[in-house]
C-alpha cells in the first residue's frame, strides 16, 4: 500500500474537518519510532499530540492492557463497576497537587474532562459563569469550543457559543500582555461583564499547549489563586497536554506553589489508550447528584490498566527526572542555533514541554512559514514535528519522554539540519 493512494481515498471518504498535518500512514511503531505503510522509519517528535510521554507500546502497559484483554473488557462502571477503577482513582487522588481530600471521575476524553469540570464547579457553586484566557485550548465540543481563546479554526462556522463565557488576555509578555495588562482587563471584564461572585470558575493551562508552549507566570498564577478566594471562584487546572511528567513533574501545577481545586487530564494517562479524568477537592466533585456525571465508556477497563501501567513506568523509570535532562538537551541544541537563525526569537519550556519560536530577523512579526518549512524539511529526513500557537510560528517538540539517547541524538541532528536549512533558503 502508497501513502498517496490511501491518503486519495482519505480525501474522498473522511470529512475533511479532521485536518491532518501528514500524510504518512501509520503501520507499526516502537517507543519514539513510527513506520508507515511503505516501510518508511520515522522519528515521532508529536507523541500523538502529547499522549506517549511513555512511548509507543510500551511493554508495561501493554502486557497490563493484554491482562486486561484476557479478563474483561467492558462492563460500564455505572452498572458492574471494577477495582482497578478504584486503584487509578486513589493513586491520582494521592499525586494531583492540593494538600487536601480529594475525589475522581473518569472519562475518555480530555474535551469531555473539561465538560465535566465545568459541570463540576458549576454544581458546586451554583454559579454558571467561566472566565478563560485568549490563546487556550480546551476541546471541541461546545463548551470546550467555547472556553478555547482562538476562533480560526475551532469556531469558525459553529455558530453561538456557550453563554456566560468570557476571556481575559494571557499575559504572554513577548507578544505585548504584562501581567499587569492581563489582570487589569480581567478587573475591567469584573466591572463591565461579569460579577465575580457570578463566576463558577477560572479554567487555565499551567503552559498553553495548542497555544503556543507558553508558560503562565508564577506570579499571575498565584494571583488567579488569590482572586479565586477572594470571590469564591474555583480555579481549574487543565492538565490535559501538560500532565504526566511532559514539564518534568508529575503535573505542571507543581511550578507554581498553590493548587487547583479541579485539574483535568487526559493525553499521557492512558499511554495510547484512550482516558481523561477530572480529579478535584472531595467536595467539590461530590456536589452532582449520583447519575449526573458518568457515561458509557468512562474509564474502560483496558484504558484503566493502562492508566495504572502509566504510572508504575513514570516512577519506576523517573520520567520526571528524565524529561528534565531531555529538555535541557533540546534547549541547548536550540540555543547554540540563535546566531546562525536570526528568525529564532525564543527557545522555552520546563522539562520536556518545549519550543522554539520564529520570527521575521529583526521584527516582532510572527514567521510561521519558517515554522511550517522546517516542520516539512523535518518531516522529509524522517522527523515528525508538529507547529502550534496563536501565529503557528511556534513548533513544538513532544518527544516521547522514553525516546533512546541514540534515536534523541539522531532526531536533534535532523532537527539542526533542518533549521539551518530553512534559514539558508529564507
Ligand atoms: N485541553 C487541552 C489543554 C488540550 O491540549 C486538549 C487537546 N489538545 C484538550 C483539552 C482536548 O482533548 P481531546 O482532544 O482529548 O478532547
Amino acid at each position: 500500500m502508497l501513502n498517496a493512494e490511501i491518503a486519495t481515498r482519505r480525501a474522498d471518504v473522511v470529512s475533511r474537518g479532521v485536518g491532518v498535518t501528514t500524510q504518512v500512514y501509520a503501520d507499526r511503531a516502537e517507543n519514539a519510532e513510527i513506520w508507515d505503510v511503505e516501510g518508511r522509519r520515522y522519528i515521532d517528535f508529536a507523541a500523538g499530540i502529547a499522549v506517549v510521554n511513555t512511548g509507543h507500546r510500551h511493554p508495561k502497559v501493554i502486557q497490563a492492557v493484554k491482562d486486561q484483554l484476557d479478563r474483561f473488557t467492558h462492563t460500564c462502571h455505572q452498572v458492574v463497576p471494577y477495582e482497578n477503577y478504584v486503584r487509578l482513582a486513589e493513586r491520582l487522588n494521592d499525586l494531583v497537587p492540593g494538600d487536601f481530600k480529594k475525589k475522581t471521575i473518569f472519562v475518555t476524553t480530555g474535551a469531555e474532562a473539561v465538560e465535566n469540570a465545568v459541570k463540576i464547579a458549576r454544581a458546586a457553586t451554583n454559579r454558571s459563569a467561566v472566565i478563560a484566557f485568549t490563546g487556550g485550548f480546551h476541546g471541541r465540543t461546545f463548551m470546550g469550543m467555547a472556553l478555547t481563546g482562538k476562533v480560526v479554526p475551532y469556531k469558525t462556522g459553529f455558530g453561538a457559543m456557550m453563554a456566560d463565557v468570557f476571556h481575559a488576555p494571557s499575559p504572554v509578555e513577548m507578544h505585548g500582555t504584562s501581567i499587569e495588562d492581563s489582570l487589569s482587563i480581567l478587573d475591567k471584564l469584573f466591572k463591565a461583564d461579569v460579577d465575580p461572585n457570578r463566576v463558577a470558575a477560572f479554567i487555565v493551562e499551567p503552559v498553553q499547549g495548542e497555544g503556543g508552549f507558553y508558560e503562565v507566570p508564577r506570579a499571575f498564577m498565584q494571583k488567579l489563586r488569590e482572586l479565586a478566594d477572594k470571590y469564591g471562584i474555583l480555579l481549574i487546572a487543565d492538565e490535559v497536554q501538560t500532565g504526566f511528567s511532559r514539564t518534568g513533574k508529575n503535573f505542571a501545577m507543581e511550578h507554581f506553589d498553590v493548587a487547583a481545586d479541579i485539574t483535568t487530564m487526559a493525553k499521557g494517562l492512558g499511554g495510547g489508550f484512550p482516558i481523561a479524568a477530572v480529579t478535584g477537592r472531595a467536595e467539590v466533585m461530590d456536589a452532582p447528584a449520583p447519575g449526573g456525571l458518568g457515561g458509557t465508556y468512562g474509564g474502560n477497563p483496558v484504558s484503566v490498566a493502562a492508566g495504572n501501567a502509566v504510572l508504575d513506568v513514570i516512577h519506576d523509570e523517573d520520567l520526571n527526572g528524565r524529561a528534565v535532562l531531555l529538555g535541557k538537551r533540546l534547549k541547548q541544541r536550540l540555543q547554540s542555533l540563535r546566531d546562525v537563525v536570526p528568525q529564532i526569537v525564543d527557545v522555552r519550556g520546563p522539562g520536556f514541554m518545549n519550543a522554539v519560536e520564529f520570527n521575521v530577523p529583526n521584527s516582532t512579526t510572527p514567521n510561521p512559514e519558517f515554522a511550517n518549512t522546517v516542520r516539512q524539511k523535518a518531516l522529509d529526513k524522517g522527523l515528525i514535528l508538529l507547529t502550534c500557537g496563536v501565529y503557528g510560528n511556534v513548533i513544538r517538540f513532544l518527544a516521547p519522554i522514553t525516546i533512546q539517547d541514540s534515536v534523541f541524538e539522531e532526531a536533534l541532528d535532523i532537527l539542526e539540519k533542518a533549521i539551518r536549512e530553512t534559514a539558508r533558503e529564507a
